[in-house]
């Protein structure tokens, strides 16, 4: 049987590309986004309540990574990137349907609009349902997860004295925690667990409408080199 589902929104979010983006929601909580709903759910009776809530859930699509053939084993980073197990025990954006799924934290509402933060999502992420999170069911201290036992380590953040100003104006005319965001994403470590980057090899990924250039002193120590416009 086939079914069809229509997004009830899109996201726009500070993330341009895949790359660097956290790998699951609320280890970056400067990762701001807007849920822009349509019709017929762009209407206050939509939202509701949500003023109520914190926390809500984004059922979404993986719309950048669409397949045709099932996988029944994937690899995920966590892992090094070379031991593969099976699909229903990872979080890998390759999914049977493409279906993701972030709790998030909900800033503010309004109809038509609603403002989120720590989102591991790309811009233009189709957003197939909401529903809140609720405490009681959602958080289960008790559960145990042996392959993801606690968040990614952290490695440090430095920065260039240029690069910081560059940040800094960046921020101020973007009007967002532009500082925060690249030291929390950076902080993940994204670079592919295989590549053992030197000094010499530059990253690059885009923010917003900025462009974040870093390289690795050791690969437990990123130093931000440049923040210019994309
Ligand atoms: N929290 C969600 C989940 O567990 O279903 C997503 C986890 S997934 C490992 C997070 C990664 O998905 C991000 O680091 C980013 O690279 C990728 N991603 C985010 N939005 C995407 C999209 N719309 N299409 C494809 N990949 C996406």
């Amino acid at each position: 049987m086939t079914y069809t589902l229509n997004p009830i929104g899109y996201l726009r979010s500070c993330f341009k590309e895949k790359f660097a983006i956290p790998r699951q929601p609320l280890l970056a909580p400067a990762a701001q986004g807007c849920i822009e709903l349509l019709a017929p759910y762009d209407q206050a009776d939509a939202i509701a309540g949500l003023e109520e809530i914190s926390h809500i859930w984004v059922i979404f699509l993986f719309h950048k990574n669409l397949e045709n053939t099932p996988r029944l084993k994937v690899r995920p980073p966590r892992l090094g990137g070379n031991k593969s197990i099976g699909v229903f025990a990872s979080r890998a954006t390759h999914r049977p349907n493409g279906i993701g799924q972030s709790a998030v934290r909900l800033e503010r509402a309004e109809p038509g609009r609603l403002w989120v933060s720590g989102i591991d999502l790309l811009d233009g992420t189709p957003v197939l349902d909401i529903k809140p999170y609720v405490p009681y069911a959602d958080s289960l201290p008790m559960a145990q997860n042996a392959i993801a036992t606690s968040a990614p380590a952290l490695i440090e953040v430095s920065w260039d004295s240029a690069a910081l100003q560059q940040a800094e104006q960046h921020a101020q005319r973007l009007a967002q925690p532009l500082i925060a965001l690249i030291e929390q994403c950076l902080a993940q470590d994204p670079r592919p667990a295989y590549q053992q980057p030197s000094p010499e090899r530059v990253y690059g990924v885009q923010f917003y409408d900025v462009q974040v250039r870093w390289h690795y002193l050791t690969l437990k120590h990123i130093e931000v080199l440049e923040i210019c416009s994309a």
